[in-house]
């Protein structure tokens, strides 16, 4: 679907996948204004189609087009984009254990010029691809690796956003991990590299030794789906969810001490997965028994539950395509 400034949102097609014919003086390729989501399509065990929570992933796509200076697509339009998609691909959608049609909404700046200011010409676009499960044979307990370098967001920047540029700017730190054993950044903030904030692709969840679940504050990590998701859960389940600032020190501290239990990411890729070892560049501590924790565990199977139709849907998260 395009967009102009004269016609609005216009000319919706569908297409064989194939490759973009961009000129070299496109925007997006020097000023990089582009955003994205990330969701899944999952067959339930009745054979039905369910998107989970689709209504967010448009509401957050409008939210990073704001902060892009992008021009916002309506929901309607948005999700009517998604469903056809998944229409078409339907018989590519596994069936069973934790596959799933993976679904990327993404704009950007295609307008031909030089200067530095927002487009006023931009493309639409979905792509999907099947997807097995995130971790192969079973959940595992991920390692961390705390950057000491990099962060990936500042206070007024575009944290917040699901834009190209944050991911770009995170590859480095990822790589980094990946060479130290890990499998995941972890990143503190910028002005004191202090507070953790999120991981590479993933927010987190620290489990107290009285139950309570603390998470940091939204503003410069990325509003994720699947946190809020957790949060409604843990909440509804009786443990307290604080939204605040948890530090690295206190995080070492809290595990050494035994107060921390459990720690665990959360995102649309692997759903729910605990965290069993921290390492940074003065050395690394585990996390309670190193694996997955009860309340991880019990948070995990609810989540994934209602995502594949086997638990009770009352907060009306799925979203059918018939
Ligand atoms: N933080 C970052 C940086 C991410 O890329 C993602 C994945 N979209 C998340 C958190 C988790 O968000 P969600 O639960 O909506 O997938």
């Amino acid at each position: 679907i395009k967009w102009s400034v004269d016609k609005g949102w216009h000319d919706a097609t569908v297409l064989a996948r194939g490759p973009f014919q961009l000129d070299p003086a496109c925007a997006v390729l020097h000023y990089a204004q582009e955003i994205f989501e990330g969701m899944k399509a999952y067959r339930t065990a009745d054979g039905a189609i369910t998107l989970f929570r689709p209504e967010e992933n448009a509401r957050r796509f409008n939210e990073s087009a704001e902060r892009m200076a992008m021009p916002v697509i309506p929901e309607e339009l948005f999700l009517a984009a998604i469903e056809e998609l998944v229409r078409i691909d339907a018989d590519w959608i596994p069936a069973g254990e934790g596959g799933s049609l993976y679904i990327r909404p993404f704009m950007f700046a295609s307008e031909v010029f030089l200067g530095v200011k927002p487009a006023s010409e931009y493309i639409f676009c979905v792509i999907a691809s099947p997807v097995g499960a995130y971790f192969k044979g079973g959940s595992k307990a991920i390692t961390l690796w705390v950057s000491e370098h990099y962060s990936r967001a500042a206070a007024g920047g575009t944290g917040a956003a699901k834009c190209g540029g944050n991911y770009a700017g995170s590859l480095v730190a990822q790589a980094e991990a990946i060479k130290n054993g890990c499998d995941q950044v972890v990143f503190l903030d910028a002005a004191e590299h202090r507070w953790v904030e999120e991981l590479g692709g993933m927010n987190i969840f620290f489990v107290m030794d009285d139950g309570s679940l603390i998470t940091p504050p939204l503003g410069t990590i990325l509003s994720g789906i699947t946190r809020n998701s957790i949060m409604e859960l843990a909440r509804a389940a009786g443990h307290d969810v604080r939204e605040e600032p948890y530090s690295f020190d206190q995080w070492q501290a809290d595990a050494r001490s035994g107060k921390l239990r459990e720690a665990f990411a959360c995102g649309t890729a692997a759903v729910v997965a605990g965290i069993g070892e921290v390492r940074h560049a003065g050395g690394s501590f585990a996390i309670g028994n190193s694996g997955d924790g009860p309340v991880t565990t019990a948070l995990r199977d609810q989540l994934v539950g209602i995502q594949r139709g086997n638990v009770a849907d009352d907060r009306k998260w799925l979203h059918g395509v018939a």
